[in-house]
């Protein structure tokens, strides 16, 4: 006999705004447009989505991570203008 055993880990739960409770939830990727001094880009950001509602999900972690990509993104463009 197989037990299975439902952990419920709040690391992997998120709250969101839309269901007002923890989710559990879908990391995706989605084309962001930014702009740095006036430079403007678009990168692939990874957000997290409710498996309930569908809805984006607010993440600090994940938007460091994004804000660094965003970064390095617009430094290689930077580089790119100089030649
Ligand atoms: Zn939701």
């Amino acid at each position: 006999m197989t037990k299975i055993k439902v952990f419920k880990n709040l690391d992997s739960l998120k709250f969101c705004l839309n269901c007002e409770e923890n989710v559990s939830f879908t990391i995706k990727e989605k084309t962001v447009s930014m702009v740095i001094n006036g430079a403007e880009f678009s990168y692939p950001a990874k957000l997290p989505y409710c498996n309930e509602c569908g809805m984006e999900i607010y993440a600090a972690v994940l938007d460091d991570e994004n804000i660094q990509k965003a970064n390095g993104i617009y430094h290689e463009l930077a580089k790119g203008e100089r030649g």
